[in-house]
């Protein structure tokens, strides 16, 4: 059995940089409370946690993790309300203005949606049920590259599952309102782990680009809404191999 005495020591070294360290952070979200910058939606994966990768301070970022980092739509709420509560949550009570869908490169979940059966262990096939929500984009990929590998397939349907979640959030009704309005902006993400980029959908462009790092070290990210999924293939064969 693996030692958790290594996660007893990261929350001593935590303790000491926020609270010995930084104790006005603390107070200051005790006190006016949370306001994050942006909602995540990413997935469980233990590779991919978007606090770590975006460097990101206690109180910076509302995040919901669940398998495949899939938002269901609006007619599906109700029976998936884990996700659909907390992403309620921060839109209506705690006001972000950011949506981040970000999905990543080797997801397990979207590998057993394309290759269509459940993980080794899903006895209530609870995880296949789950990844229903992203059949279209599944569906979409063997249609617009049938004669890709499996590897390439798998990486389309990764990309593709976060258009899907996209369009899913504009199916919210108090999604749409705000977004029309100009008070909320919705963004897909990409983590390609095996070469340590962060890619982001552009709209115009139709696909995914990696976030090139700004000269001082910080990046830099456009503000676009999510556009239509099928340019994300017309311009596959230009995407960087898996
Ligand atoms: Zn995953």
């Amino acid at each position: 059995m693996s030692d958790v005495n290594i996660f007893l020591k990261g929350f001593r070294r935590f303790q000491h940089h926020y609270f010995d360290r930084n104790p006005e952070l603390f107070d200051r979200l005790i006190t006016e409370g949370q306001r994050p910058r942006a909602l995540v939606v990413a997935c469980c994966d233990s590779r991919c946690d978007p606090g770590v990768l975006t460097d990101s301070a206690p109180g910076d970022m509302f995040v919901v993790r669940n398998v495949a980092n899939l938002v269901p739509p609006h007619i599906q709420a109700a029976s998936y309300a884990g996700t659909t509560s907390a992403i309620a949550f921060a839109i209506c009570n705690l006001g972000v203005e950011h949506v981040i869908v970000m999905g990543h490169a080797r997801c397990g979940g979207i590998r057993a949606l394309m290759e269509n059966k459940s993980p080794g262990c899903d006895e209530e096939q609870l995880i296949a049920k789950w990844l229903g929500i992203a059949a279209d984009a599944r569906q979409q990929v063997l249609k617009e590259l049938p004669d890709k590998s499996h590897e390439i397939q798998t990486r389309a349907c990764e990309q593709a599952s976060i258009l899907k979640s996209l369009e899913n959030l504009m199916s919210y009704p108090w999604i749409s309102r705000r977004v029309d309005e100009g008070k909320l902006a919705l963004h897909g993400w990409y983590f390609d782990m095996g070469n340590g980029t962060l890619m982001q959908y552009h709209s115009e462009a139709g696909e995914f680009l990696v976030v090139e790092p700004h000269p001082e070290g910080s990046a830099e990210h456009s503000e676009e809404p999510p556009g239509q999924p099928q340019r994300l293939f017309e311009n596959w064969e230009s995407s960087p191999p898996p």
